[in-house]
């Protein structure tokens, strides 16, 4: 599971399909995200301390992730992500397409020259 909150996606699937967002959380448990603005429902709450009007609240449901894929800003579009061992023994997240770095997922470490 190589998405991580902060990331950008793209919707592939659904009625929210080819929508491009950020993810706000991802529940590796579930295998499930939050994405913004996607699959939206609005919650009916009653009056009360917090909410002293009530009404609708809009609010995101999780999406499934196999639903979505990250979007690759240099390939400009969804792509699979990797994970690969940097010289120094870093670990870190890569598009499939294009080659190109997303960001370390963990610091240097020894025992990896291969
Ligand atoms: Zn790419």
């Amino acid at each position: 599971m190589l998405i991580r909150s902060g990331d950008t996606v793209e919707v592939i699937t659904g009625a929210d399909r080819g929508v491009r967002s950020r993810v706000i959380l991802v529940d590796r448990a579930s295998g499930k995200a939050l994405v913004e603005g996607v699959a939206k429902v609005y919650k009916h709450v009653r009056r009360s301390q917090k909410y002293p009007q009530g009404g609708r609240l809009s609010k995101e449901m999780p999406v499934q992730l196999s639903n979505v894929q990250f979007f690759c800003a240099s390939c400009n579009k969804p792509v699979r992500l990797g994970a690969r061992f940097l010289k120094d023994g870093s670990k870190e997240r890569y598009c499939k397409k294009c080659g190109s770095s997303v960001g370390q997922i963990a610091p240097p470490k020894k025992a990896h020259s291969m």
